[in-house]
This record gives C-alpha cells, structure tokens and sequence, in this order.
C-alpha cells in the first residue's frame, strides 16, 4: 500500500469501516509510514475535539445545575445572616415611604380647594359683577 492510498482510505480506517483485508493492510501502512500515522494521529485529535464539542450538550445540563446550586447558596447565605439594618431599614423605608405618599395625597387634597366651597367667593371679586359689565341690555339698546 502506497501513501496515497493509505491517505484515501485513513477516513474509512478510522470509522472502521474497511474490509479486513484493506484494514489490515492500512495499519501496517501506518506502522510503517512516518507521515501517514501523524496524520492518521491528527484525524483522531480532530475527532477528540470533535467528541468534546458533542459533550458540551451533557455539560450545558451541568452548568445549568452548577448555577442553580450556586443560587440556592445565595439563597441560603441570604437568609442565614441579613444584616439587621436590611431587616428593619428596609420595611422601615416602605412604611415611612407608604406614609410620606399618603402625607402627600392629603395635603395636596387640601391644597385643592373642592368644588363644594366654590360658594366663597374671594373678596376681590365680590366687586365685580360680571352681568353688570357685560349687561344683554347694552346690546340689545338702538
Ligand atoms: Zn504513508
């Protein structure tokens, strides 16, 4: 078997696919041939990489539990010690905030004067009789 040959049917050797007489023949080959076993050599470390790209499936499920155990630690961390400013601060802040918004709401709704004083006329306008100064009667006189 010559080296060309041997290059020809490397692919077949490799996926066991050669009859027995050719396969052994090519395993002699590349016991014997310098270059046709390095390069046999390389097609099996392209076929390792190959396999290891396959098994970044089966590792993507291991680095989806690697993270939720890693959440679960968070979690757990978290409650075992929460400083005691964030638990009393932090619903201490809601309710003062809860309170300031409601603060804010009555006195804006007193600011607003409602519509059941709008009998009070201010004393500027009391002076001002709009029907006087705009009388139908200036109109309707020729
Ligand atoms: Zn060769």
């Amino acid at each position: 078997m010559n080296c060309q040959l041997c290059q020809k049917e490397l692919e077949a050797y490799r996926e066991g696919r050669l009859p027995e007489s050719t396969r052994i023949q090519v395993e002699e080959h590349l016991k014997a041939c310098q270059a046709c076993s390095e390069s046999y050599s390389l097609l099996r470390v392209a076929d390792q990489v190959i396999e290891d790209e396959k098994s970044q499936e089966f590792n993507l499920y291991l680095s989806t539990r690697v993270m939720s155990k890693i959440g679960e630690m968070e979690i757990s961390r978290q409650a075992k010690h929460v400083p005691v400013y964030r638990k009393i601060l932090k619903p201490a802040l809601i309710s003062v905030s809860v309170a300031a918004a409601v603060l804010v709401g009555v006195i804006a709704g007193n600011l607003y004067k409602p519509a059941g004083s709008a009998n009070e006329i201010p004393v500027e306008l009391l002076y001002m009789n709009d029907a006087a100064m705009e009388s139908v009667y200036l109109f309707a006189n020729d």
